[in-house]
């Protein structure tokens, strides 16, 4: 019988292996493919602290739809009858009411800076490598009416000390002089950092096999045994693995464990790009959000990364080649080389999208020994050690670092 079974070697699994290890548990991890698999490894690897603002904002699907049918937005719906689709969606909408924001923003807050002290532990430890830097993000605008559009968002931000500089024209130019001379300005948030994301989860997973927690991949977990309110065995094609607590962190495809359990999450998998590159000759040194097109230009000592889309067209992971060319064309309208050589990777990779864009972190309702770590979205990355710490504490029936409650699944149900 394991201690306790984590379900998913991505960041989030990883970060909860970690957590668990450093109280004293005996962790194994399960994994359906490889360590890495899943959205973890060829995201822009932002560490986006100053995120504080949810996705659903009054106004954002009526921007979002107006730029679909315009064709100008990063996002893509797949027309089909999918009613877990329609139904998250439908909910989104309902989230972008003004008098949820404030009780959002605290949540993201309270995660996102836990989050970033502890990445500096983990980084000034030597517990991790993976070319972190903190040099902040530059948000990117062509358009002066865009760049005025968030002012009011960075207002918001201010009464927690995370409010952006804007540099315009020149200043913008000096700070960042691999930015075409053309752009209107930018809004840098200083206080936000990157990392090189499939390098962190190798040194990880390094890390964490020595301290021995035990990887067992190319290993499907189809299901569970209950008996008495908790999970008996979590059913594999091996047979049947037993232990005291169960971690489901299985990213986009968390709410197809969890319905045979009679347990709704509504997670949908949104698809994102990216393409690894060697380092252009006049490569920036601050990521770079290119905010019309919302592309993200990631550079590392070991490289650079573009990445963004989102796209709700389910669970295949086929690579769209107009997507990748669109990444690349948006690069060339702000960057004055937008490519590096050699490409050496093309990937797409599946965001686990909540309609209200917190995460689920907390005990599964029902089932006593059932944790839940998943629903990051486009912060996983970010918001992976304070999760994997609260997993832990949850667990450990420590008192918790940051308050439980806005994660619940309970708000689902
Ligand atoms: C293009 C793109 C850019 C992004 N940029 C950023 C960024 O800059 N900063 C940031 O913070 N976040 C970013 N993200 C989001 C981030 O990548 C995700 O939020 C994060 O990786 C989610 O981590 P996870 O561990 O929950 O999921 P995953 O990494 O998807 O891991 C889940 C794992 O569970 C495994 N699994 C699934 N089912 C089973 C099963 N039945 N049995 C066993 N194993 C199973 C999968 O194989 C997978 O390895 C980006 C995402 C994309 C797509």
């Amino acid at each position: 019988m394991d201690d306790v079974v984590v379900i998913g070697a991505g960041v989030i699994g990883l970060a909860c292996a970690h957590y668990l290890a450093e109280s004293g548990r005996r962790v194994r991890v399960i994994e359906r493919e490889a360590v890495g698999a899943g959205a973890s490894h060829g995201n822009c690897g932002l560490l986006f602290t100053s995120d504080l603002v949810p996705l659903c904002t009054p106004g954002a699907v009526r921007k979002e739809i107006l730029g679909m049918l315009r064709g100008t937005s990063p996002l893509f719906i797949k027309p089909r009858l999918d009613l877990g689709l329609i139904a998250w969606l439908v909910k989104f909408a309902a989230a972008c009411r003004p008098d949820r924001l404030p009780a959002a923003m605290r949540a993201r807050e309270s995660i996102l800076s836990s989050s970033e002290r502890l990445f500096d532990e983990l980084f000034s430890e030597g517990a991790v490598a993976a070319d972190y830097e903190r040099r902040g993000v530059l948000l990117v605008y062509r358009s002066e009416e865009e760049f005025d559009g968030y002012t009011a968002a960075n207002r918001l931000l201010e009464p927690y000390g995370l409010a952006a500089e804007p540099l315009v024209g020149s200043a913008l130019r000096s700070t960042e002089p691999a930015l075409r001379p053309d752009l209107y300005g930018a809004w840098h948030h200083r206080t936000d950092a990157h990392l090189r994301p499939d390098a962190l989860l190798h040194s990880w997973r390094g890390r964490l096999s020595r301290n021995g927690v035990l990887f067992t991949e190319n290993c499907a977990v189809k299901g569970f045994r209950t008996a008495g309110g908790r999970i008996d065995a979590v059913i594999a094609p091996t047979g049947e693995i037993r232990a005291r607590d169960v971690v489901i962190a299985a990213g986009a495809w968390a709410a197809g464990l969890l319905a045979p359990l009679g347990l709704k999450l509504p997670v949908q998998p949104g698809k994102g790009y990216s393409i690894t590159m060697g380092r252009p000759a006049r490569c920036p040194e601050i990521p770079c959000y290119l905010h019309e097109r919302r592309v993200v230009a990631t550079p590392w000592k070991s490289g650079y990364r573009l990445g963004g889309t989102m796209e709700f067209s389910g669970f295949g992971i086929h690579l769209n080649r107009r997507r990748l060319d669109a990444l690349k064309s948006a690069a060339a309208e702000y960057l004055e080389e937008p490519l590096g050589r050699p490409v050496v990777e093309e990937w797409a990779g599946l965001r686990p999208m909540t309609y209200d864009d917190l995460p689920v972190i907390g005990r599964a309702p029902g089932v006593a020994n059932l944790m839940l770590a998943t629903g990051h979205g486009m912060l996983g990355v970010t918001c992976a050690p304070a999760t994997g710490k609260l997993v832990a504490e949850l667990i450990c029936g420590e008192p918790p670092h940051i308050d439980p409650s806005p994660f619940g699944l309970h708000r689902f149900q």
